[in-house]
């Protein structure tokens, strides 16, 4: 293949793969995919402009735009470091960064001007946009992000396209052939860059692409999990929500069925809740289901789960383990309610719970047969005074309240 084939499909590569680094940038959250593609960009356009005097014989300009063509490669390695840094999102690369490469830069005006030689050219290009590439291959490996193997994909990739760069480096300045040659000529001598160069770049992008993918994925997750819990939680209670208690209290009594194993529910509900907003107001009335919230999240021990069911009532969920325990239970959390010290103007808000405990029986079909025994020694609990726990268990004794 010759050379012109060659920086063609380089050109070519680059233009592409910048395009598909712009429509991959599914979440536009950071612009460094965009600069990488400017870079990508910036180096297409200086392969053509390489190409210029090739396609038009006429041309004349042939030293300025090689002049050009260079200058858009080694800024293009300064755009490049930009935008890993707005990928990683680090600090922007600053002048002990860009130092090196302004220096390059200078190194590469003496050769082109003074000392006019095309090996000297051709290793400071080369070295400068490898320069550009280590610096971001050195940011890259210091972050976490996306997934360890993801992130070594796209560090060898790049450690190929150094390697292939600092290669040709050693080429040119070994090969007395690159000392008289013109840049071109010592270029045409050197396929083997040129594809070495395409691979590193499209293997670059397809792991940009892939670490970025991967990045996006892992919002997606966390997203997803905060809807989640977002839905499984109550608000005003952080207890859980009406449906995930219910849908725990489904798992829990099949799960614990199959095993002819037991549970036991209790049914709480505030007292006077209604009078307690009449007089205080609403906005008191939902601090009150919040320390109750507190409250009961904190008498509750491991394995209990707690939900709102609605308004000012809330289910708790006691698994076998805690059925034993589960009237102590009940009264330690009608006690840590009456404990809750709410104030409004001075005026002391007191809160209590009437509750209603049940445990499966075996003829129980669904846990709703286990809720509606509940209910239904909650609302004893109401009738004989409130601020008790009454239980639905087939032969406990009620708990009465205690002063
Ligand atoms: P009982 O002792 O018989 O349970 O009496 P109660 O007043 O607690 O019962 P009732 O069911 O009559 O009243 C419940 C009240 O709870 C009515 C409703 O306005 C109030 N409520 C329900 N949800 C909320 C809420 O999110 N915030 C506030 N502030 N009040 C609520
Ligand atoms: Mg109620
Ligand atoms: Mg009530």
């Amino acid at each position: 293949m010759d050379f012109v084939t060659l920086l063609t499909c380089c050109a070519v590569a680059e233009a592409c793969l910048a395009a598909a680094l712009v429509n991959s940038g599914h979440v536009k959250d950071r612009s460094g995919w965009q600069t990488w593609a400017l870079s990508l960009s910036m180096r297409a356009g200086a392969f053509l402009l390489y190409l210029l005097p090739v396609f038009v014989p006429a041309w004349s300009f042939r030293q300025p735009t090689q002049f050009a063509a260079v200058m858009l490669i080694l800024f293009s390695a300064a755009v490049s470091m930009k935008g890993t840094a707005e990928f990683l999102g680090i600090a922007l690369p600053r002048w002990p960064d860009l130092a090196p490469l302004a220096l390059i830069i200078f190194a590469y005006g003496l050769a082109f001007t003074v000392f006019d030689s095309p090996s000297g050219r051709i290793a400071w290009v080369s070295i400068g946009l490898a320069y550009g590439l280590a610096w971001s291959n050195w940011k890259i490996v210091r972050q976490s992000i996306g997934s360890a193997h993801e992130r070594w994909f796209v560090v060898t990739a790049l450690s190929l396209w150094v390697v292939v760069l600092l290669a040709r480096v050693a080429n040119v300045l070994v090969l007395p052939a690159a000392a008289t040659a013109t840049a071109i000529s010592v270029a045409s001598q050197q396929p083997w860059f040129f594809i070495g160069y395409l691979i590193a770049v499209i293997t670059t992008v397809v792991g940009l692409i892939g670490l970025r993918g991967s990045e996006i994925m892992g919002h997606l997750e966390q997203a997803r999990l905060e809807a989640e819990r977002r839905v499984n939680t109550d608000v005003l209670t952080g207890l859980m929500s009406r449906a995930a208690v219910l849908g725990e209290a489904e798992r829990m009594f099949l799960a614990l069925a199959a095993s002819n194993q037991s549970m036991a529910v209790l049914m709480v509900d505030c007292d006077h809740f209604k009078s307690i907003n009449d007089r205080f107001g609403h906005f008191v009335g939902d601090l009150a289901l919040k320390e109750l919230g507190r409250a009961t999240r904190a008498v509750l021990p491991e394995g209990a789960l707690a939900g709102r069911f609605g308004g000012e009532e809330f289910i708790v969920l006691l698994p076998s383990a805690l059925v034993p325990a589960s009237l102590d239970i009940a009264q330690a959390l009608r006690l840590a309610v009456r404990e809750i010290a709410l104030e409004s103007g001075r005026r002391k808000v007191a809160l209590s719970v009437s509750i209603g405990a049940a445990t499966v029986s075996p003829e129980d079909r669904t846990v709703q047969d286990v809720l509606n025994r509940a209910d239904t020694a909650l609302l004893q609990a109401k009738t004989k005074g409130r601020d008790q726990v009454v239980s639905g268990f087939a032969r406990l004794s009620d708990h009465s309240p205690e002063s």
